[in-house]
């Protein structure tokens, strides 16, 4: 298992289209336990292939509390097939978005058909911080970033702060 270096926003490719995998092979399964072990790295609870710069519809997630307790979920090809009226409000943030964070409203509730780690199909019914994370997870698999839900002036300003981060050198005391 390799540590993958996170795209971050501005980076085109963060806003590209993934693609379906046709079939969970090693190639797949190796891709997920890097994706994995970048993202535990991170302190992230979701990560999706394209944020380590690979265009496939897959994601990985882990939203257990204890550190020593780990349930990490993987999910190939998801796709929504219910989502209900309710919303639900958090503050997301994201490890392609360095230190903005921003209250997103999303469906409490959604259905969501996907592949598992085996290649098996599964059907999950997800609600709160579920719901909300594989949404925003599946958002990044069509190329879209939470700060896309914001006005344009806000998000405008917030992408001119992330260049300005990015451009910066890396500050050492010698
Ligand atoms: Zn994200």
């Amino acid at each position: 298992m390799t540590v993958k270096t996170i795209l971050t926003e501005p980076n085109t490719l963060l806003r590209q289209i993934s693609q379906p995998v046709e079939q969970v092979g090693e190639l797949e399964k190796e891709l997920m336990n890097d994706m994995l072990e970048t993202m535990y790295a991170a302190n992230g609870i979701g990560l999706a292939a394209i944020q380590i710069g690979v265009p496939k519809r897959v994601i990985v997630m882990d939203l257990s509390k204890e550190e020593n307790k780990k349930l990490p979920m993987y999910f190939v090809n998801p796709v929504i097939t219910k989502k209900n009226d309710e919303k639900i409000t958090y503050e997301e943030g994201c490890l392609s978005v360095k230190n903005f964070f921003a209250e997103i409203d999303r469906p409490s509730k959604c259905e969501v058909e996907y592949l598992d780690y085996n290649g098996n199909k599964q059907n999950l019914q997800a609600e709160g911080l579920l719901a909300t994370c594989i949404q925003h997870e599946i958002d990044h698999l069509e190329g879209i970033l939470f700060i896309d839900y914001l006005s344009k002036l806000k998000k405008e300003m917030i992408i001119k702060k992330l260049s300005k981060q990015q451009s910066k050198p890396d500050r050492i005391i010698v």
